[in-house]
């Protein structure tokens, strides 16, 4: 059983209510359904504005429900001909007498009791709903109309799930049920409604009744948003969030969904899905039972009055850091010249109370905090590590080609001091830029609090970024839970979008097959540059490299697989698979001994065995081979994590990309299930492309 629920606006006119009638038809073609919906809308507040007037003795209340008549004619008389129209035109002319009777007993009375007041609002279901059911029907349709009075008992949810699952058993031929959300009946027999914006209840009480799986709130918006766009621009729809959360929002302002929905669909398990009637094909958001987050993920902002003040209320998912999380909501505010009057906490949300008139303007700076990247138009930017890289992205920055999507870098530190990490810490503004062009094996170790004082961290180090799962881990948590960007781009492929290609779309971990990749710079100089009958030697060659700053400072770190080992953890966790270091089998390009010594010895070992390296050249050459320095991570059920993970020398043939490497240059190959395999290559080296790719990850 499905059950979908329209708010006002989707029902508001003729054209709105075929656009339901098309996605309810659509949902019965899969299952049966039940139809709820609230009035057309303004219709509630017509109707409380016509016990008003009533009440106080103005007879203009005659001329509101003549309105609210002329409205719902003008639909019917759009949506039907002939006999269909006839008989709904009747069953509306039923209840506007009963409007209007209960509105003359309320003239005559000059008075409107508690009970009447309830009862006059319940019409404009009573008449949405009668419309949808007989168009639904005169196109044939198997259709009930469930009088949602006679079903719903408020505060009793026992015996209303008891009378709607009878109802809906009792005729297993409809295929459609349409009920009048927000009407009831109190315990005591009257009539009464669930409270102003009560349908979104009625719905998850039919859906908890007849055990449905979801319950479809379709509105106007695209399901529940980072905040209210009419006064967040940039708020995005929240895909999937859990009750609590929902809970949460809901009753701290956010308007979409009317707060006591959450608790029967919670109590039955029935996932809650906000739609879009405006865009039907969009997913909109999922409320469901999420697995217990040991991380704090904020998830939205809303607003409502609390006393004189407008209270913003910051709703996450896992434990929040109250103080942490108050710090950083205060300098936001601050950022935008407001002061909070106040500040709070409740489980899963902190408040923080503003004077009324800025309320707008503080949910569009704690937004910003929280949800939206910090786009500063000048960037001051901190540079770790004054070598190669460092040198070549200060001078860029110097030529005044450190400039893009309107932002513009400044150099407001560089420096190869051991403590300037932390320096930085202690005195760079949040949202400026850290970047580590070091290849110190220590300085990870300020990303996190860098993160949490809101500095934004772009990394060629990749050493920062091989430490253990948990540590790079917690680096993006971090990073999301202060809103700053983490990029490290250029740790694997230079400037080649290498992690870039990984991370998006169709090859990430579902679909991956496996990645392949030779991403050892000096390994490919030498492996290519040698070919066995080269005037220099093998030793020669990778002395070369080592002085031109292409190796590590031991090149053995390359030769032994560290260096690509690094590169294949970065890309493996990029793809979603959380490897470890010592999940990888690692064969090194040269046996042991040549591991076992000085860096001198391992030359002098290296020159003796050029004979040897040759012979196998020339071995290799007549099969039309070539030996390459593959790493690779390959999808084996078997394997921990599902993937298994290896460097090691390969031979390949001509059919290989790799076979035809030159030089400095990358390739990696990425399989996926759903296309065809992605080849990315080009110059996987050098200081200026390194310091290039730092640029642009700090101006994305
Ligand atoms: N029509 C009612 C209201 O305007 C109930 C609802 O729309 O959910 O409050
Ligand atoms: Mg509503």
């Amino acid at each position: 059983m499905k059950v979908l629920k329209f708010g006002g606006s989707s029902v508001a006119n003729a054209t709105r209510m075929s656009g339901v009638l098309d996605i309810v038809e659509n949902a019965a073609s899969a299952d049966r359904t039940v139809l709820v919906s609230s009035a057309i809308s303004g219709c509630t507040d017509s109707l409380i504005e016509t016990g008003r007037l009533a009440a106080a003795g103005d007879l203009s209340y005659v001329a509101v429900i003549d309105a609210l008549r002329d409205k719902h004619s003008r639909i019917i008389s759009r949506l039907f001909s002939g006999e269909d129209l006839e008989a709904v035109s009747s069953t509306l002319h039923g209840f506007f007498a009963e409007l209007k009777a209960l509105a003359d007993e309320i003239f005559a009375a000059k008075d409107i009791t508690d009970a009447r007041k309830e009862q006059i609002q319940t019409f404009g279901e009573l008449l949405s709903t009668s419309i949808l059911a007989a168009k639904l029907a005169s196109e044939k349709y198997r259709v009930k109309w469930l009088d949602s009075r006679d079903l719903v008992v408020r505060n009793d949810e026992k015996t209303t799930y008891a009378r709607i699952a009878k109802a809906v058993a009792g005729h297993p031929e409809v295929r459609i049920f349409v009920a009048p959300g927000f009407v009831a009946r109190n315990k005591e027999g009257h009539i009464c409604t669930l409270g102003r914006g009560g349908s979104d209840y009625s719905a998850a009480l039919y859906a908890a009744a007849l055990g449905a799986d979801c319950v479809e709130i379709w509105t106007d918006v695209p399901g529940i948003m980072t905040s209210n766009p009419k006064v967040v621009p940039a708020a995005v729809t929240i895909p999937k969030m859990s009750y609590e959360a929902a809970l949460n929002m809901a009753e701290h302002g956010a308007k979409v969904l009317y707060a006591p929905t959450v608790a029967p669909a919670m109590a039955a398990g029935i996932a809650i899905n906000i739609r879009n009637s405006f865009d039907p094909a969009h997913p909109g958001t999922m409320i469901e039972k999420l697995p217990r987050r040991d991380v704090c993920e904020w998830i939205g902002v809303s607003n409502m009055p609390a006393g004189d003040n407008e209270r913003i209320t910051l709703t996450a998912e896992g434990p929040i850091d109250v103080e942490a999380a108050h710090n950083r909501t205060v300098a936001a505010l601050k950022d935008a010249g407001i002061v909070p009057v106040g500040t709070g906490s409740e489980p899963g949300c902190i408040t923080i109370d503003v004077r009324p008139g800025v309320a707008k303007e503080a949910c569009r700076a704690v937004h910003k905090e929280f949800f939206e990247f910090a786009r500063p138009s000048v960037v001051e930017l901190y540079v770790a590590g004054h070598g190669a890289v460092g040198t070549a992205l200060e001078k860029f920055i110097n030529s005044g080609r450190a400039t893009g999507n309107g932002k513009q870098v400044h150099l407001a530190a560089i420096s190869s001091d051991h403590d300037f990490a932390a320096k930085v810490l202690a005195t760079a503004p949040r949202h400026s830029v850290f970047a580590d062009c070091t290849d110190s094996k220590e300085i990870f170790k300020y990303y996190v609090p860098l993160l949490e004082a809101g500095i934004n961290i772009v990394s060629s180090n990749r050493r920062s970024l091989a430490v253990p799962y948990v540590e790079y881990a917690a680096m993006k948590r971090a990073a999301m839970r202060n809103g700053c960007f983490f990029r490290y781009d250029t740790t694997v492929g230079t400037a080649l979008p290498m992690l870039e290609s990984i991370s998006s779309g169709a090859n990430s971990v579902d679909g991956l097959v496996s990645i392949e990749a030779v991403v050892s710079c000096t390994l490919n100089h030498i492996i290519t540059g040698y070919d066995g009958a080269n005037t220099e030697s093998f030793a020669t060659l990778l002395h070369k490299a080592q002085k031109a700053g292409l190796t590590e400072h031991d090149p053995r770190t390359d030769l032994g697989g560290k260096d690509a080992l690094r590169k294949l953890l970065i890309l493996a966790r990029e793809a979603g698979v959380p490897l470890e270091e010592e999940d990888v089998e690692i064969t090194p390009m040269l046996p042991k001994e040549f591991f076992d010594c000085s860096l001198e010895d391992f030359y002098i070992r290296l020159e003796a065995s050029e004979p040897e390296f040759i012979r196998r050249e020339a071995e290799l050459d007549a099969i039309e081979k070539r030996q390459r320095f593959v790493a690779s991570l390959t999808r084996d059920p078997s394997a921990k994590g599902g993937y298994k993970a290896e460097i090691k020398m390969q031979l390949v043939g001509i059919e290989s990309p790799f076979y035809w490497i030159s030089g400095t240059e990358n390739v990696t190959i990425i399989r996926s299930e759903t296309s065809a395999p992605l080849v990315i290559k080009g110059a996987g080296e050098g200081a200026r492309q390194a310091a290039a790719g730092v640029l642009n990850d700090i101006l994305k």
